[in-house]
C-alpha cells in the first residue's frame, strides 16, 4: 500500500474568455470569442461559456463562430496577458505548496499532501486556493481533489465551470463506472471506436472484461488501461524546476486538414511557449511538433537549435520550417497539433557566446516591447510580418 495522498487538480474556466471579461466589464455574461479575425482565417483559441451554448468551441474556424454566434464579441488573442496572470496564479498555488506540476498557461497539479498538518485538511486547502484566485484576481478556477493525477484532473472537469469535486477511495469506482471509456487516458478515439464495437462503451464495461481479451486491442497498455479503470494511478506530481518543457497543443473536435489554419494554430501555440519561457527565465535548446491523424497515429519532430533561445521569431522560423517539411511529405488530416520547447536552461546560464548576436539582440528588444503592446491590445495588434 502506498500512502495516501492529496492531489488537487485546478483549472481555469475558459481562461482567455474569461480574462477579456475580467478586463473589458462590458463583455461579462456575453458570448466572447478569442482568437484571430474571421477575415485571416482565424480559429477560435477560447470562447466564452456563454458562446459555447451556441455550439462554438475552440479550434473551431472563426468565420463558422461568428455565423453560430452571429452577436458574439470577437475579441484578440492577448497571450502576454495571460501569461502575466498565470504567473499570478502560479504564485497564489506557491504560497500553499512547492510541489506544483504546471500542465498548461491555465492548469496545473498541486501535491498538498505535505501541507496538512499545518494548513488544514486537502478540501480546505482546495477551496482557499480557489477563494484567493476569485477575490486576488477576479477569476473562477474548478478544482478537483482526489488520491492521484488521474482522478484529479477528471474531478475537476465534472463541475465546471467554478467547480470543485471531490474524488475518494470510497466514491471513485461508482464515478468512473458510469462514465465513457474514453475518459481513460490512453483510451483515443479509435481504441473507443474499437471498443465500443464489442459492445464496451463504460468503464464499469471495461473492467468487468478479461485483461487477455482486452490485450487484441489494448495491447501493451492494458494493465495501465485496467489500472486507470479502478482508479489506480501512482505517477508523481513534478514540480516546475524539474519540468523539463514547456508546450502547448490542442485538440480539435473536428479534424484539420487546411494547411493555413494549422499553421495559424501552430503560430499561436508558439507565441504562447515563447512568451512563457520568457516570464519563466529559461531558453530552449530543442524543439518538437507533436501531430495526430485522424486514425490516431501520433508523430513527432524535433528540432535541436544551434543556439538556446526564448525569441518568438527565432522558434516560430523553426517551427514553421518542421511543419512545412512535414506537410510536404506526410500531410494529412490531423485532430491534434501540439509544439513543444525542451532542454531547457535558466536564462544567463549555460553556455554564453562569447560576443551577443547583434540580430539576435534586436529581436529581444522587440519580443520584450511586443509582450508589453500585446498585454494591453492583442497578439493581432502586432502581425510579425518581415523585419
Ligand atoms: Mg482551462
Amino acid at each position: 500500500m502506498t500512502d495516501r495522498r492529496h492531489i488537487l487538480h485546478i483549472d481555469m474556466d475558459a481562461f482567455f474568455a474569461s480574462v477579456e471579461q475580467l478586463d473589458n466589464p462590458q463583455l461579462r455574461g456575453k458570448t466572447v470569442m478569442v482568437g484571430g479575425s474571421s477575415k485571416q482565417r482565424g480559429v477560435v483559441a477560447a470562447c466564452s461559456y456563454e458562446a459555447r451554448k451556441f455550439g462554438v468551441h475552440s479550434a473551431m474556424p472563426m468565420i463558422q463562430a461568428t455565423r453560430l454566434c452571429p452577436h458574439g464579441t470577437v475579441m484578440p488573442v492577448r497571450m502576454a496577458r495571460y501569461v502575466e496572470i498565470s504567473r499570478k496564479i502560479h504564485h497564489i498555488f506557491h504560497n500553499f505548496t512547492p510541489f506544483v506540476e504546471p500542465l498548461s498557461i491555465d492548469e496545473a497539479f498541486l501535491d498538498v499532501t505535505g501541507c496538512i498538518k499545518l494548513m488544514g485538511s486537502a478540501e480546505t486547502i482546495g477551496q482557499n486556493i480557489k477563494k484567493e484566485i476569485k477575490e486576488k484576481i477576479g477569476l473562477t478556477a474548478s478544482v478537483g481533489l482526489a488520491p492521484n493525477k488521474f482522478l484529479a484532473k477528471l474531478a475537476s472537469d465534472l463541475d465546471k465551470p467554478d467547480g470543485f469535486v471531490i474524488i475518494t477511495d470510497q466514491n471513485k469506482q461508482q464515478i468512473l463506472d458510469a462514465l465513457p471509456i474514453s475518459r481513460i487516458w490512453g483510451i483515443g478515439k479509435v481504441t473507443a471506436e474499437k471498443l465500443n464495437k464489442i459492445g464496451i462503451k463504460t468503464i464499469a464495461q471495461l473492467r468487468n472484461t478479461s485483461p487477455d481479451y482486452l490485450r487484441k486491442i489494448l495491447n501493451n497498455q492494458t494493465e495501465t488501461i485496467l489500472n486507470l479503470a479502478q482508479g489506480i494511478d501512482n505517477r508523481n506530481v513534478e514540480t516546475a524546476t524539474e519540468a523539463k518543457s514547456i508546450s502547448a497543443e490542442q485538440t480539435f473536435a473536428k479534424d484539420i486538414d487546411t494547411k493555413e489554419t494549422l499553421l495559424e494554430i501552430l503560430q499561436g501555440q508558439v507565441e504562447e511557449v515563447s512568451a512563457r519561457l520568457r516570464a519563466e527565465f529559461f531558453q530552449t535548446r530543442t524543439i518538437t511538433l507533436k501531430m495526430r491523424y485522424s486514425d490516431f497515429r501520433t508523430i513527432t519532430k524535433s528540432q535541436t537549435l544551434q543556439q538556446p533561445t526564448n525569441t518568438t521569431h527565432v522558434l516560430l522560423q523553426e517551427a514553421q520550417d518542421i511543419f512545412n517539411n512535414w506537410h510536404k511529405h506526410t500531410a494529412g488530416p490531423l485532430r491534434l497539433l501540439g509544439f513543444g520547447a525542451a532542454n531547457l536552461i535558466e536564462q544567463g546560464k549555460g553556455q554564453q557566446m562569447l560576443f551577443s548576436d547583434p540580430e539576435e539582440e534586436k529581436f529581444k528588444k522587440v519580443d520584450s516591447a511586443m509582450d508589453e503592446i500585446r498585454k494591453k491590445f492583442g497578439n493581432d495588434a502586432l502581425k510579425r510580418g518581415k523585419w
